[in-house]
This record gives structure tokens, sequence and C-alpha cells, in this order.
């Protein structure tokens, strides 16, 4: 069994800090990459070293594998961690650092290979007879017949790209009429974003809850699963908060899935930490959807609820050694929410809103955790995922932990850019969110911008509402008039702009 003394951490802003956090934890020494859009940045600063390996764009940085593996060995790491996006999931990559000489923290490329593609998967997975959202077996390229599979389905239908990823290359048809047009334009999406065409189609779930299982296994075919994340609240099919454990899944529906989690990861001979993500219906009835093989953006909320570092077992799986624990072992403890902070605007689509945070002050306090790479002053650079930070929030229970983001997001003062914070915001108070029983449309249903912007007519009734509150505390004798006071001054958007 080999330790590993180094770590090469391909990646950057908050995730790349995160592991060289448990890196460091663990007496391994930390190497940076950046690209010149990052020399400022905290995960910089952070390492033992850090070396500039190119230009902004991630093609010419974030993406060079070769130029990564070179980086390391020159560099004398022994091992690379790829966190999420950039190379996490390319099996060439995993291959080649493996090739080098070099421990890739993370599974085989095989199991990628497998995982990475949405129909490869689905036929593993199939083998253990683990529910399949019901659909086509293989890709499908001919009009006609994905017409005829689609009616043979029902509508409505999705038509997904098989290398897809990121909620791109996802179609929904409602009927026939429209199947044709949406299939061209499925089928361009994937081959422009994936450089691979290939479509299926399958059932579109109505009112679909999206619940995923963290495993982590070992070289020695050991697997645990380390229970559900609730990913539900999602913007463009692509999630912004998620907590665990999830307010309607009951201990036996967490062990079937998490039993089935577990046999979708053996069917590829996992190993390292991965997510395995299911779609469940208003019956509760769940469908394997994808298996991701890397470390999640949410996985502190299953830390937080396991007390479980998975990046720490992330490591020690890749140098050999066996899982500490076993299914028994690990146990729920409390409840964990996670807020994504975009640089985005919920008042306009969620386009990203690039800038620099004038002001940029992080929440503090009792079960609070602030996963971030920015500090002040910083610029979010146009050319990567427009996250700032992730916000999660502990508690005994999803009440504690509910008011404790609400608390922490009051707390923190983001100027400069508009961010996901009053959406989020919003979200935690609505009373189908209370309720846990959410799905992932709930930003169509309940979400409108004016939610947040109150009109200018409502503006002016909380500056009139605020001045009258101001004269009844000084002079109370002098009203004879009954006042409104429906709209409260308290959470006005124009105060919620500066956040
Ligand atoms: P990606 O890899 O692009 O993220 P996924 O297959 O993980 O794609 O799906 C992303 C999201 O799309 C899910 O969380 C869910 O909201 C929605 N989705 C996927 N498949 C279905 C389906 N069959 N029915 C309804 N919604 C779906």
């Amino acid at each position: 069994m080999k330790k590993i003394t180094k770590i090469l951490v391909a990646n950057r802003g908050e995730i790349a800090l995160r592991i060289m956090r448990s890196a460091k934890e663990m007496g391994i020494k930390t190497v940076a990459v950046f690209s010149e859009a990052d020399r400022q940045a905290l995960h910089v600063q952070y390492a033992d070293e850090a070396i500039c390996i190119g230009a902004p764009p991630s093609n010419q940085s974030y993406l060079k594998g070769d130029l990564i593996i070179e980086t390391a060995l020159k560099l004398g790491a022994d091992a690379i961690h790829p966190g999420y996006g950039f190379l996490s999931e390319n099996a060439e990559f995993a291959k080649k650092v493996k090739e080098a000489g070099l421990i890739f923290i993370g599974p085989s490329p095989e199991s990628i290979v497998v995982m990475g593609n949405k129909l490869a998967a689905k036929e593993a997975a199939q083998k253990y007879n683990i529910p399949l959202v019901p659909g086509t077996a293989g890709a499908i390229t001919d009009i006609e017949e994905a017409k005829q599979k689609a009616s043979e389905i029902g509508y409505p239908v999705l038509i997904k790209a098989s290398a897809g990823g990121g909620g791109k290359g996802m179609r929904i048809v409602e009927d026939n009429d429209e199947f044709e047009s949406q299939m061209q334009r499925a089928v361009s999406e994937a081959q422009s974003s994936f450089g691979d065409g290939a479509v299926f189609v399958e059932k579109y779930i109505g009112s679909p809850k999206h619940i995923e299982i963290q495993v982590v296994g070992d070289t020695f075919g050991n697997v645990v699963y380390l229970f559900e994340r609730e990913c539900s609240v999602q913007r463009r099919h692509q999630k912004v908060i998620e907590e665990a454990p999830s307010a309607v899944v009951s201990p036996d529906m967490r062990k079937a899935m998490g039993e089935c989690a577990v046999m979708v990861a053996k069917s590829c001979n996992y190993f390292g930490a991965g997510t395995v993500e299911f779609i469940v219906d208003e019956k509760l009835d769940f469908y394997f959807l994808e298996m991701n093989t890397r470390l999640q953006v949410e996985h502190p909320v299953t830390e937080q609820i396991t007390g479980i570092d998975l990046v720490k077992e992330q490591i020690k799986v890749a140098q050999g050694e066996k899982l500490s624990f076993t299914q028994e072992d690990l146990k729920i403890e409390g409840h964990a929410i996670e807020v994504r902070v975009y640089a985005e605007d919920p008042k306009n689509n969620f386009l990203p809103d690039i800038g620099t945070l004038t002001t940029y002050q992080r929440p503090q306090g009792i079960g609070i955790r602030v996963d971030d790479g920015f500090a002040e002053g910083m610029t979010i650079p146009i050319y990567y995922d427009p996250m700032i930070a992730k916000l999660i929030a502990f508690g005994k229970d999803r009440e504690e932990a509910i008011a404790r983001m609400r608390r922490a997001i009051a707390e923190y003062k983001i100027i400069g850019v508009e961010t996901t914070l009053p959406f989020c915001d919003f979200v935690l108070q609505h009373e189908v969110f209370l309720s846990g029983n959410f799905d992932t449309k709930f930003v169509e249903k309940y979400f409108s911008p004016e939610k947040l912007n109150p009109t200018e007519i409502e503006t002016e009734r909380m500056i009139v509402a605020t001045l009258i509150g101001k004269l009844l505390s000084e002079n109370t004798s002098q009203i004879t008039q009954p006042v409104d006071t429906s709209v409260q001054p308290k959470k006005s958007g124009w105060k919620n702009r500066s956040r």
C-alpha cells in the first residue's frame, strides 16, 4: 500500500479548497494548478505549491489533461484529485494518470466509461433488476422509429442525450406533432455539446422528485450507502437547494433505494465516492436515472448528517485502504441543507451576473458551514461556472436547519453581483417547501420574479407604511384613522438587492 504524500488538485474554486483542507488534515501536501484568470484565487494561496497552466478558457488550462499530468510528475505529486466538472468524468484522463504511474483519486476508468453513458449505465443496472424509467433500450436515430416508440411509451416523453450532462440535450415532448422538431434539436444539441448525437426516449415522469444516494466503495469490493439527498429544487434542470435526509423518504424506502444504489455501484465494480441518482414519482416509486462517478457539489449535506469526510474517504480508498466502516456503523444524525450561491439574477431568468464582490461577508455561528472560493474585492471570472459559494446549515431537525439557513442568508452580505440568495430565502419560507412535498417543477409552479421584486406601488406603500409606523411610535395620540399595515416594510426588495 502506497501512502499518498502530495496531491495535485486539478480544479479551482471552492472544491479545490475543500479538497486541500482534507489533505492538510491528513498531512498530505497539495499542488494547485491555475489559469491566468485565477492568479489571486484562494485555492492558489492555500496550496503548498501553485503553478499557472494557461490562459483563462478551460480548454487552455483546467482541461489540459496532459499538461496537468506532466505538472504533477514535475512537482513530485503522487496523486491527482479531479474534483467535479472539468476532467473528473473523463475516462481517458483517468487512464493516462494511471499510466503515468500516478494515483487517480476516483473510480477506475472502466467504471467511468460505463456510467458516463446514460444508456450503458441503464444497461448495466438492468442486469440487477434496478427499476428504470420506461424508455427505449438503445440510442435511436430514425425519427419515425423514435415517434413510434414515443407513442408506445405514452406522452409526455423526454428525449435525452446519451452522453448528456448538466441538463443539456434534454427535450420534453408533449405530443406527436412536436416530436420531429424536438428530436432534431436534441440531436444537434447533443452533437454540439458532447460530440455524440446519440439520443434515447424516456417516459416523462410527472411531478418528479430528484433523490440521490451517496455511495462509497473500496478496492476490495465493499460498497456502502450514505443515505439520500433531496435535490428537487432546480432551475434549468440544475440543482440549487439540496438537503439530507429527504422529508418524504421513509426508513424502508431509504433502505430499498440504498440497496439499489449499492447494486448499481457493484454493477460497474465501483470504488471511491459516487452518487446514484433516482427520479421519484408521485407514488414515491423510484427509478434509476444515472450514476455520477465523482464527488458531487452537494456532498457536504451528507458529510454533515453522517460525520464522514468524503474527501478523506476518497483519498484512503485511492491509496488502497479498506473502508473503515460498515453499513451498520452508519446512521443519520440531524438535518442538513445546502443552498448554492450563484452569481445569477433570479429576477432575470437566473442569468449569470458577473462582477466584482465589492462587499463579501460570510455568515457565521452555530451550525453554519460555508464552502467558497472567493473573498471581498475578487472578481468572478466569466470563464467558469458562476457559483460563488455553497452555504450549508445543520440542525438537530429540519425545522432547525431551515431556521439556521434563513438566519445565515440574512447575515450573508454580497454586494457587486446579484445572487440566488433572495430566491433561496423565498423557497425556504414557502409552504410547499416546508411541507417537504415538492418536485422539480417548484420554480415553474411557484416562483416568479415579482415575488422578489415588489412593484413600484408596493414599494411606495412600504415607504408610506414605514413613515406611518415612525409617526405612530412618535405620537400615537394624533392618529384617528385606521392604518393599512398589510405590507410589512421589513423584507423589502430594495434591501435584498444588495445581498
Ligand atoms: P443531467 O445528466 O443532464 O443532469 P439527468 O438525467 O441527471 O441529466 O436529469 C437531470 C434532471 O432532469 C433531473 O434531476 C430531473 O429533474 C429531470 N429529469 C430527468 N429525467 C427525467 C424523466 N424521465 N422525467 C422527468 N424529469 C426528468
